[in-house]
């Protein structure tokens, strides 16, 4: 069932204006914690290889680190590098005071193992979340650190929705480590009542549509249909999938929702780009933030512009202290 006739399609939920203003308040608290206790939150991101996305991916993050306030620290190691090396230099970081968070970014290259290195992260910088101890933490309701992209797809439903997700059907379609549990776990602890469908999930368009709200992590565009959207449901497409133009042969990037199908029928809808994407360097601050405080003993500041800001409940119920 699409909008009656004459009413408006989706609310489009802006990721890049949540983020720009979750960047600017992590700037503000950031320049308190400066100023009242001489800290200031590091965060060392590692790649390893050349891998173009990846360039962008950690690019991206250096600037806004250093936007915030932040020290940014980066290693470039070459495509060759063992695990060993690898293994070493984490060390090093975990030992580094003015470190707070590391980072390592995926992928890695194929004679490095991911597990070890996730497992060499002291859990109290790993601001990927991605550490045994803080998933551990998340499935057992304990003070974890949240990993970044579903912090921001609980973020973006509760700018629409509210805080109060209690009794709602959500159904998460991918079931990785990285995004579909995690991000199942967060909804779960926001009590509401969550499916997690995946690659053998029977009939998934039907159980799409008994979804209030809707979370899409495949990696493959065009994925859910427009008639698989419940009305009025919120829609948050985590994909990323590049998709040659017809017309132009112009790569493009897109989501794993038929973007232009869902949002006559969803009630609010995140876009590819600047949806999800922007809110996940975002939280990746917050949770430098969260580290650093944590690190010192220190509480999280408040927002000295904006005690009341839509954003400062969840990051002070993410930012683990
Ligand atoms: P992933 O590790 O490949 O996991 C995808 C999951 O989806 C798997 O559980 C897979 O099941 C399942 N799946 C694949 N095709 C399906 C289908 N047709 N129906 C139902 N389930 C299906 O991917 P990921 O790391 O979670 O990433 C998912 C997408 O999010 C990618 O496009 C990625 O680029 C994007 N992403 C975006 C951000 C961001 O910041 N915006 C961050 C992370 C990831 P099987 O394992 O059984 O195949």
């Amino acid at each position: 069932m699409n909008h009656p006739e004459g009413m408006p399609n989706a609310t489009y939920i802006e990721g890049k204006a949540l983020a720009a203003a979750t960047r600017a308040r992590v700037a503000r608290q950031v320049a308190v914690l400066a100023t009242e206790y001489s800290v200031t939150p590091g965060l060392a991101v590692v790649l390893v290889g050349a891998d173009p996305a990846s360039q962008v991916y950690v690019r991206n993050k250096r600037r806004q680190t250093i936007q915030a306030g932040m020290y940014s620290f980066e290693y470039n190691m070459p495509e060759t590098t063992s695990e060993e090396s690898l293994l070493q230099l984490i060390e090093e970081l975990n030992a580094d005071p003015r470190v707070h968070g590391i980072l390592v970014q995926l992928p890695l290259p194929p004679q490095i193992r991911v597990a070890p290195v996730l497992s060499a992260i002291d859990p109290s910088k790993d601001v990927d979340g991605f550490h045994e101890v803080n998933t551990g933490r998340l499935w057992n309701g304990g003070n974890a650190v949240v990993p970044c992209t579903p912090m921001a797809c609980q973020m973006l439903i509760e700018h629409v929705r509210g805080d109060d997700l209690a009794g709602l059907h959500a159904v998460v379609i991918g079931c990785s480590n990285i995004v579909g549990k995690p991000v199942a776990s967060l909804l779960l602890r926001a009590e509401c009542t969550v499916t997690m469908a995946h690659i053998k999930t029977r009939d998934l368009p039907a159980l799409a549509r008994t979804a209030d709200i809707l979370v899409v992590a495949v990696g493959r565009a065009g994925t859910v249909r427009g008639d698989w959207i419940k009305p009025g449901a919120t829609v948050i497409d985590v994909g990323i999938n590049r998709v040659e133009c017809s017309s132009s042969g112009k790569q493009r990037l897109v989501g794993d929702v038929a973007f232009a199908e869902a949002r006559k029928t969803a009630g609010a809808i995140t876009p590819v780009p600047g949806g999800v994407g922007p809110m996940t360097i975002a939280c990746l601050l917050l949770n430098t933030l969260g580290a650093a405080c944590r690190q010192h003993g220190l509480p999280v500041p408040g927002d000295p512009a904006a005690a009341d800001s839509p954003t400062n409940g969840n990051a002070a119920r993410h930012c683990a202290t």
